[in-house]
């Protein structure tokens, strides 16, 4: 059994094909997803989704820091909102990022503290989306450090000091597809990170792992990460995707 920690299933890019996909992954042995969310405009969809999917799709709350613009403050409503109302497995996916615009660096950084917060009154895990903003993610990290602040750092990219440092915050690394990239980096270190730190995920339609580098990605590509990892580790396909699984269920309680 694979667990598939990160994938917008909603996404539109599987309008014409979802059914289809999500069965693809599920004959791939992919049997759990976890959707993060981006903003309000995708809460109908995720919704639906999950009505769908009922069994299979396991849903979080929260708003992207790209999403983090003039409005932001509506948007936080929206999210407290709905974690006032349902439950949720967790609050993701938040951080920064400033590879795409860094004129709402303030924002983004309070909304993430706040989102953080939250999560921590709610008993929830985090899920942490991290570009170009190692320095600013550990500076909140560290101010909101506790023993009920735990999670995913999701798509892990950064160097082995970096991943230690996110661990120290009892945060798991979320793997995908970057590891089999030939300049992914993280391989050439993932084998020192002791593997109960680890989950798995796409992504999804985003960062197809090689063979598929480029084009949609989808949840039964992860196969090509587990793949990856049991070279990386010399453990089996299965042990990966078993091994992998447990660590997610210790993140998201279910
Ligand atoms: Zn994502």
């Amino acid at each position: 059994m694979i667990t598939d920690t990160h994938t917008h299933l909603y996404s539109e890019q599987f309008d014409q094909d979802r059914n289809e996909m999500i069965q693809r992954a599920k004959d791939a042995g992919v049997s759990r997803f976890f959707i993060p969310a981006i903003d309000s405009s995708y809460t109908i969809s995720m919704l639906e989704l999950e009505s769908n999917f009922k069994d299979d799709v396991f849903l979080m709350m929260g708003l992207h820091p790209t999403s983090v613009k003039e409005n932001y403050k509506e948007e936080l409503a929206h999210v407290r909102e709905w974690i006032d109302k349902r439950s949720f497995y967790a609050i993701g996916e938040i951080g920064i990022d400033l590879y795409w615009d860094k004129s709402f660096l303030a924002q983004q950084q309070e909304a993430f503290r706040t989102q953080i917060q939250w999560a921590k009154e709610k008993k929830l895990p985090i899920i942490i989306h991290c570009r170009d903003a190692f320095d600013e993610i550990f500076e909140v990290l560290e101010t909101e450090k506790s023993d009920d602040l735990f999670g995913i750092f999701h798509c892990f990219t950064g160097t082995k000091e970096q991943a230690k440092k996110a661990i120290s915050y009892n945060m798991k690394l979320g793997i995908g597809g970057v590891a089999t990239f030939k300049n992914g980096k993280i391989d050439t270190f993932l084998n020192e990170i002791d593997i109960k730190h680890i989950v798995l995920e796409t992504d999804s339609p985003y960062l197809a792992p090689t063979p598929f580098r480029g084009k949609r990605n989808e949840s039964s590509y992860i196969t090509k990460v587990v793949e990856k990892l049991a070279i990386i580790y010399s453990l089996t396909f299965e042990e990966i995707a078993e091994i992998t699984t447990q660590n997610s269920k210790d993140i998201f309680g279910i």
